[in-house]
């Protein structure tokens, strides 16, 4: 059903009720005056729903999930069994799921089969709001002295920012159900990426352009060529190791240069949310590159990260591409945060 449609059929009604209740009670009114007055009455602004409550029992069981499938590596059976059960969630959601499927190449000549996952609430509406995060896990464990050629679960990385993901996306269908004589709502997509976490291993994530540009393949592939022609969002959130236990999130470099304004929303609206003990509103240089990097650069869409910064280690979690990353690491405490925070910002756009 064409959204716009209700809305503008609603409207007219409203407008033909006003004129001839105006017409009736006034005889000295000229025509185009009393039209202009009615549409000046007729409600411009989505009054909105309330935000829901995320649940974070909900987003850690999405988190176990995904590890209970074993590590997501691209061409895996494992990854492809986690691939359809997030595409079945999400339609379950109701949403409209696109995918992208294609084959890209790693650091080390490797083609990996790369496949994105779209899921688009309201998809007609043009003004729109994107939320994205991997669903990857890395093939291996570089920064663990132990098994380190062997894959990680990847609950925190990977898994955590799609367990929040799901969970949002269980609700957006309230978010986006129309509501007779308003304005249409916004369109929401939440995007997964695939192949983020295949970059090379040395100077992860902190080197030159030639090795940074080994990570985010998914991410890259959608920026220079986004599922519909011409995409465009008011703004971005990346949701990226967003899930241990007392995790704190501080203000991403590269974030505040493409998106400060975005930043400063998200982190604004976590302090009013009750969760300014996790946001902390200072800048911290600790990210190489992410997903977000590609689609400010590329695409424009002011995209902001929200990934934990870890004070003693002056960058990530200590379980980052160790075994370690499993899922006695992760805190619904933690999902709820982010989940409700970014919630908070998604419901009270307009
Ligand atoms: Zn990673």
């Amino acid at each position: 059903m064409d959204h716009r449609m209700t809305r503008t059929t609603t409207g007219n009604r409203v407008r033909a009720l006003f004129i001839l209740l105006l017409a009736a009670s006034c005889t000295n009114t000229s025509g185009p005056d009393v039209e202009h007055d009615a549409e000046e009455h007729v409600p411009q602004q989505r009054s909105g729903p309330p935000t829901p409550l995320f649940d974070p029992d909900s987003a850690y069981a999405y988190v176990a999930d995904q590890v209970a499938f074993g590590p997501r590596v691209p061409g895996s059976p494992a990854h492809k069994a986690c691939g359809d059960w997030i595409v079945r969630r999400l339609r379950a959601f109701g949403a409209q799921v696109t995918e992208q499927q294609g084959v890209v190449t790693a650091f080390n000549g490797q083609k990996v089969p790369m496949r994105n996952i779209i899921a688009s609430w309201l998809p007609e509406a043009k003004q729109r709001v994107m939320l994205c995060a991997h669903w990857d896990t890395r093939p291996f464990a570089d920064k663990d002295k132990d098994r380190p050629n062997e894959p990680i679960d990847g609950a925190n990385d990977g898994g955590s920012g799609v367990g929040v993901l799901l969970e949002i996306g269980r609700h957006l269908n309230e978010l986006v159900a129309p509501v007779a004589g308003d304005a249409p709502g916004i369109g929401v997509d939440l995007i997964f990426f695939d192949v983020e976490d295949m970059g090379e291993p040395a100077n992860a994530m902190v080197g030159e352009r030639n090795s940074m540009d080994s990570w985010c393949l998914g991410s890259q592939y959608w920026s220079r060529g986004p599922h519909v022609p011409g995409y465009n969002a008011r703004f971005g959130i990346l949701l990226d190791m967003c899930g241990a236990r007392d995790a704190v999130f501080y203000q991403e470099a590269i974030s505040m240069r493409y998106a400060a304004g975005i930043v400063r929303k998200v982190w604004r609206t976590a302090d009013r949310s009750g969760y300014g003990d996790r946001f902390v509103p200072e800048t911290k240089y600790f990210v190489g590159t992410d997903d977000h990097d590609v689609i400010n650069r590329v695409l424009r869409i002011p995209t902001v990260d929200i990934i934990e910064f870890y004070e003693p280690t002056g960058g990530f979690h200590p379980s980052w591409h160790t075994h370690g990353d499993n899922i006695t690491i992760i805190d619904p405490a933690t999902l709820k945060a982010v989940g409700q925070t970014v919630m908070e910002v998604v419901w009270s756009e307009r």
